[in-house]
């Protein structure tokens, strides 16, 4: 798949908005990605996935883990194509801890993935939390990375889109020094006003 048509199907799923959007975080964007609206369709997922899986195969791992909720059903997909086991990390009393009975061998092989990687803090908490459970990460994967690639893991990592989404303070936003009405996405007021049920991935 190309560039121009991973981003065709994140647009024409409403996953990838451009405009002037207030974030959960409160910082306000020119654009707005929401996975879960293109993993919902399974066979999308699985497609989007294996290509990033196809990036990731060199690596040699036999593990795949995400940080839970967004990146669950990535390394699901990602370890279908791979033939190999999916696991998640959930965060328990702020800290990213390994439950549900989930191990790993020691020194095993392991790709962290995730949805959107903003500032790559996830990440970098799964993968911590995967080398004191005894495993080993040998590269990170995201579908979309909005840093433009500025991340630096420590490990060889791979995107399908690598976008620089610029987030600016309300204060500072020049789309609202223009005079754009900024609206919150997931809210049914397009004044965004309303609270929002839905929240960034990532
Ligand atoms: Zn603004």
């Amino acid at each position: 798949m190309t560039v121009d048509e991973i981003t065709r199907i994140f647009r024409e799923n409403s996953a990838l908005l451009e405009g002037h959007f207030i974030l959960s975080s409160g910082l306000h964007s020119d654009r707005y990605i929401q996975c879960a609206l293109v993993l919902q369709h399974p066979k999308i997922a699985e497609q989007l996935c294996s290509e990033l899986a196809a990036k990731l195969r060199a690596a040699g791992a036999t593990v795949v883990a995400a940080p839970a909720l967004g990146g669950i059903l990535v390394a699901h997909e990602v370890a279908r194509a791979l033939g190999i086991r999916a696991l998640f990390t959930e965060r328990q009393d702020g800290n990213m801890t390994l439950r549900r009975g989930f191990s790993l061998a020691s020194g095993e092989p392991t790709l962290v993935v995730e949805d959107v990687m903003t500032t790559g803090l996830s990440t970098r908490e799964t993968m911590k939390c995967i080398e004191e459970a005894g495993g080993n990460v040998v590269a990170a994967g995201a579908l979309i990375d909005r840093s433009g690639g500025a991340v630096d893991l420590g490990v060889p990592r791979a995107a399908l889109l690598t976008l620089s989404i610029q987030n600016y303070n309300p204060a500072e936003c020049p789309l609202c020094k223009a005079g754009m009405a900024a609206v919150k996405p997931g809210s049914r007021s397009k004044a965004g006003v309303e609270k929002s049920r839905s929240r960034e991935c990532s």
